[in-house]
């Protein structure tokens, strides 16, 4: 695989000094050849090659990590970076209604797109309307009824009306209904060609569409590229929504839109049902890309986010039997900046295996009560869990406001990790990056 073949080259540079022009020659071989494999298009991947080559030449290794690493990380680092950051926002008028033209080929999931478009808005209280303006497709205007239906918000249409003549009507009906967003859903075709262009310039220039959506497949990898050069040179698009996702496709396309349109991809589709559409984040396309899995998404927040030297002192206190529910508490602290922390915790390896974790969800409510329970233990009893006995629990439950099944609940967690640090820590190795490693 993939990730295989680069780690045989990190391998091969491992206990090196310094990269020598060689060193970088060869793995930037086998990065080409990654990304060549994860459908990122030709032309992408030798600039991209270039940019990382000059970062990697002569470049000083860390001292906490092998050359190889080093290697990764920059080219992780230069994948995030070319995908942008996360946009996932919609430009909203200043004076309503906004107007978001979603475009793209036949079955990409426009209409699919759109709903969930709908969905997001409205979950925001706004007042989505979805206008169905693919006129060439046979029950195209029948689909987004019946899922407008479903998530409660009105679809405009025309019977026997043109593309133009709905994108005309759409608004006035915007206003009559108080709408303050509107979504339109257009034809594609299944290739690019000059009738859909001109039609759907003909309704840029009557919509004035405060946002343009290409919505691309993400299975269609570096074929993505002629699509997203033609509709962004006629219609200048001003995001992209990538679908599919779910699927196992590669991630290229990502990287081969982005670069061909120079617009950030705002969201990613996951999924036939109508859901709130989800936010793009490029360091899980990076990951996703090399072939490596969240957890290198994980140490790169990780290392962003986390004083780096409080993270070192933590994990060797968590690997000894010190760890104490004091380090319980950090460590929840410095986890939750981090991001959601169900997604935090799939990606420490080993954290699924902890029983009443994966319904921890610590939304702040939760994670104040695990804060009240901790704050009212004794310096003593949080350094040394064993000598909570029954009515010392009972107190701290008093204390904190809440149970002694919370207390309970959340002693057993605490020992389950202890246990489990200890055990990951046989190896000897870093936790993160041995697993980073052999994904
Ligand atoms: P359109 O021709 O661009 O309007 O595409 P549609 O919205 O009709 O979608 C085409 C097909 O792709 C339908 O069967 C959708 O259910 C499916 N689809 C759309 N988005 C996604 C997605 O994110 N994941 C998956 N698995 N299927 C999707
Ligand atoms: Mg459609």
């Amino acid at each position: 695989s993939l990730s295989n073949n680069l780690q045989a080259v990190f391998q091969r540079l491992r206990g090196r000094g310094r990269l020598t022009e060689a060193d970088v020659d060869e793995a930037m071989r086998e990065i080409r050849r990654a990304l060549l494999a994860a459908d990122v298009n030709v032309k992408v991947v030798r600039d991209f090659v270039d940019r990382v080559r000059v970062r990697a030449v002569g470049q000083d290794v860390l001292k906490s990590l092998t050359p190889g690493q080093q290697v990764v990380k920059i080219v992780y680092e230069e994948l995030t970076e070319l995908m942008g950051g996360s946009q996932a926002r919609i430009r909203m008028a200043s004076k309503p209604p906004t107007v978001v033209m979603l475009v793209g080929l036949q079955g990409a999931g426009k209409t699919t797109t759109a709903a969930k478009l709908a969905l997001s808005f409205r979950q925001q209280s706004h007042r989505p309307l979805l206008v169905a303006a693919d006129v060439y497709r046979p029950a195209a205007i029948e689909q987004l009824r019946v899922l407008g239906s479903q998530i409660d918000v009105p679809v405009f249409s025309l019977e026997g009306g043109s593309a133009l003549d709905i994108a005309r009507a759409s608004l006035a009906d915007a206003s009559r209904r108080g709408a303050d967003v509107v979504i339109v859903d257009t034809a594609g075709r299944l290739h690019i060609d000059e009738a859909l262009m001109g039609e759907l310039e003909a309704m840029k220039e009557i919509l004035a569409p405060h946002e343009i959506l290409l919505v691309v497949d993400a299975m269609t990898g570096q074929d993505a590229v002629h699509v997203a050069e033609a509709f962004h040179q006629r219609l200048e698009v001003t995001g992209v929504i990538l679908t599919k996702l779910d699927g196992d496709a590669r991630g290229g396309a990502a990287l081969t839109v982005r670069a061909a349109t120079g617009c950030p991809i705002k969201f990613v589709g996951m999924g036939e049902k109508i859901e709130p559409l989800e936010p793009f984040y490029p360091e899980r396309m990076a990951s996703r890309i090399l072939g490596m899995g969240d957890v290198l998404s994980l140490i790169e927040r990780a290392q962003e986010r986390i004083d780096l030297e409080k993270a070192q002192e933590m994990e060797a206190r968590m690997r000894s039997a010190n760890f104490t529910l004091d380090d319980f508490q950090e460590m929840f602290r410095q986890v939750r900046n981090l991001g959601p922390l169900d997604q935090i915790l799939k990606m420490i390896p080993g954290m699924n295996r902890v029983k009443g974790l994966e319904n921890v969800d610590l939304n702040d409510r939760r994670f104040r009560r695990l804060e009240a329970i901790i704050s009212s233990m004794t310096p003593e009893e949080r350094r040394d869990p064993g000598i909570l006995n029954a009515s010392r629990r009972r107190r701290i439950a008093n204390g904190s406001g809440t149970t002694v099944r919370d207390v309970n609940q959340l002693i057993n967690q605490f020992e389950q990790i202890r246990e489990l640090m200890k055990h990951l820590s046989g190896g000897g190795k870093r936790v993160g990056r041995r697993q980073a490693m052999n994904a």
